[in-house]
């Protein structure tokens, strides 16, 4: 999603979904959750959700669309009208479908599935992601265990979302965190989470003023960035969902710079 306008509105909004994506997840049965990692393909890259048996309540995921949808009229009435039909579109057949794009990020099929049915563009995929969340979450709290590093530059291990939160723990040790499905894994302090960097040279870091426990670190090989929070001094951690969401000023920053959450690898001709 781009983030282009944030405001304290749109901030209550995510925490009140962050609290209704934690209520949902104690209503999934998490023998439904069943885990097949093969070392071989983690290895590779492949997140572990796509390794991961998950046996989806159709009548759950269309409930949980139902309160989403709710819960954005009550923020914003004007919505209303425009969330209107969606309920009718989702049968169950659409809402596997839904579950399968929103795993694989197609927005290409979303973006249509709007166009089709007539809704405005950010809805279909903004409802779908918003209800599987929970699912990814509970498969990430399942195979915590097993997680303890991710393939560079493969995202999430996990769920395949790209990294871009770390936050520094005890003795300044740099934990990868996942706001997609809240998984951690351990990176090296001077190191680019998207290519594999760890030059002194070209790994930057960028300060903003009046707040010191945030950088946000730089790779100038693949213009790469992270965000980087050292929560040591606060009272009470925020889940990485929230602290995504508290830090948003420092991707404004990073992307205004030329910097991108996902590292591209410069062509030299
Ligand atoms: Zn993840
Ligand atoms: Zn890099």
């Amino acid at each position: 999603m781009k983030k282009s306008v944030v405001s304290k509105e749109y901030q209550n909004l995510q925490k009140d979904i962050i609290a209704l994506q934690e209520n949902w997840k104690e209503s999934i049965n998490p023998e439904a959750i069943i885990p097949n990692l093969d070392a071989s393909a983690m290895a590779a890259g492949v997140p572990a959700v796509a390794l991961t048996s998950i046996d989806f309540e159709i009548s759950l995921f269309l409930q949980w669309i139902e309160e989403i949808n709710a819960l954005l009229i009550k923020n914003n009435p004007e919505l209303e009208t425009k969330l209107a039909g969606v309920m009718t579109l989702l049968n169950e057949e659409t809402a596997i479908r839904w579950i399968d794009e929103a795993f694989s990020f197609n927005s290409v099929y979303f973006a249509s599935f709007a166009e089709e049915n007539g809704l405005e563009e950010w809805i279909p995929q903004f409802l779908a992601e918003t209800a599987l969340r929970p699912y990814l979450q509970l498969t990430a709290e399942k195979i915590q265990h097993e997680i303890s590093h991710a393939v560079l530059g493969a995202g999430c291990p996990v769920c395949g979302e790209p990294v871009r939160l770390a936050v520094l723990e005890d003795e300044g040790k740099k934990v990868m965190t996942c706001p997609r499905c809240l998984a951690h894994w351990n990176a090296k302090r001077v190191e680019c989470a998207h290519c594999g960097n760890d030059d002194h040279k070209t790994i930057q870091y960028l300060t903003i003023e009046g707040d010191a426990s945030s950088q946000i670190q730089v790779c100038e090989k693949c213009m790469g960035y992270i965000k980087v929070i050292d929560t040591r001094q606060y009272l009470s951690k925020p889940s990485a969902a929230m602290l995504d969401l508290t830090t948003i000023h420092l991707d404004f920053v990073a992307q205004e710079q030329g910097y991108q959450a996902v590292g591209e690898n410069k062509q030299t001709n």
